[in-house]
């Protein structure tokens, strides 16, 4: 039997999740565990750059997990850990560091955005993230990352790291690929013409654990429009398209069609179709809140797995650096 090919990718634990995050990222999480063999991280030492409450942190690593075990992660086909119990990844990213050229960092659109967004903590960490997640990548050597399209820059980045370090020490990293969903960008639902974000507000997102009654009272709230508004328009669409049940599919896309959409009547129908999209997530996710006992052996099986493979990667790394004696 060949060897399945590694996929890792992580999510931060810094608030609820929403549908972008879902169909973005998650949803191909899902899909992806049947065929690779994949590690999938709670990014928690990426979270603290920024702004946060160290009282909420470990909840917000508990809910993380939750999420990922109640949307269909299953222990038994991926890893599942979070990134501070294997300090191997911080070790690396100190050794990416210093084949890392500081422009690179400092070009990057998440850490402009994110400087704005935090002008009073603009620390070396929001800085140095994609080296600690170019680590994160490329301890497991793996062959893709499914991200949404705000991290394609980063994905790039490590691509780069990788052929860095490979052109100083000797080949030992591949060069990993984004692996993209068909929705990889869902904008807000107050502003479509930015990307639905946790740092914009919970207005402007549908939280997958949302219920019924809050999707229904954030989707009246929506943007909507008395003329005809591309972004509108796509943005509808996209949940429609995701979402809807084939009765509301075709009923609604005719009103695209005729450039004549009934706000109100789509609004609610599509509040119903997420809700019910969500309904076995949300169930599950409530039985498993019953048993953190459970999912924290899930989270230190996972760790100590993942744990053989990236110190192998670090003796490999640390004897190409040069840092091992003889
Ligand atoms: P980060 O982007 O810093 O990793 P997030 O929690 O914002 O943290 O994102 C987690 C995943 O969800 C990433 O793969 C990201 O690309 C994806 N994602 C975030 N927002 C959206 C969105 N609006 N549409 C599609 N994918 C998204």
């Amino acid at each position: 039997m060949t060897k399945k090919q590694t996929i890792f990718s992580a999510i931060q634990p810094s608030g609820e999740l929403h549908i972008g995050n879902y169909l973005g990222a998650l949803k191909n999480f899902v899909e992806l565990q049947d065929k690779y063999d994949c590690f999938f991280f709670i990014a928690d030492y990426h979270s603290i750059s920024g702004e946060y409450n160290p009282k909420e942190k470990s909840k917000q690593i508990f809910d993380l997990a939750l999420d990922f075990l109640a949307i269909g992660l299953d222990p038994q086909k991926c890893t599942i850990a979070v990134q501070s119990q294997i300090p191997e990844h911080t070790e690396l990213a100190w050794i990416f560091n210093t084949v890392t050229p500081l422009a690179e960092l400092q070009r990057m659109t998440q850490f402009k955005d994110k400087s704005q967004n935090q002008d009073q903590n603009i620390n070396m960490g929001l800085l140095d993230y994609p080296v600690l997640q170019a680590a994160d990548i490329l301890i497991y050597k793996a062959y893709g990352v499914p991200v949404g399209q705000d991290q394609i820059q980063h994905i790039e980045l490590t691509r780069k790291i990788a052929r860095f370090f490979n052109n100083k020490f000797g080949e030992t990293f591949p060069e990993p690929k984004d692996l993209i969903t068909k929705t990889p960008k869902i904008m807000s639902l107050i502003d479509p013409t930015k990307k639905m974000s946790k740092s914009h507000g919970k207005k402007s997102c549908i939280g997958i654990n949302d219920e019924p009654e809050m999707i229904k009272k954030k989707m009246r709230k929506a943007v909507s429009t008395t003329e005809y508004n591309e972004d509108i328009y796509s943005f509808y669409a996209s949940l429609l398209e995701n979402f809807g049940t084939e009765k509301n599919k075709k009923y609604f896309l005719e009103q695209f069609k005729n450039k004549d959409i009934k706000f109100s009547e789509l609004k609610d129908a599509l509040a119903e179709d997420i809700s019910n999209h969500f309904k076995d997530f949300r169930e599950k996710r409530k039985e498993l809140e019953k048993d953190p006992e459970k999912v924290k052996n899930i989270l230190s099986e996972g760790a100590e797995k993942a744990r053989v493979i990236a110190k192998k990667t670090m003796r490999e790394v640390k004897e190409k650096v040069g840092v091992i004696m003889g």
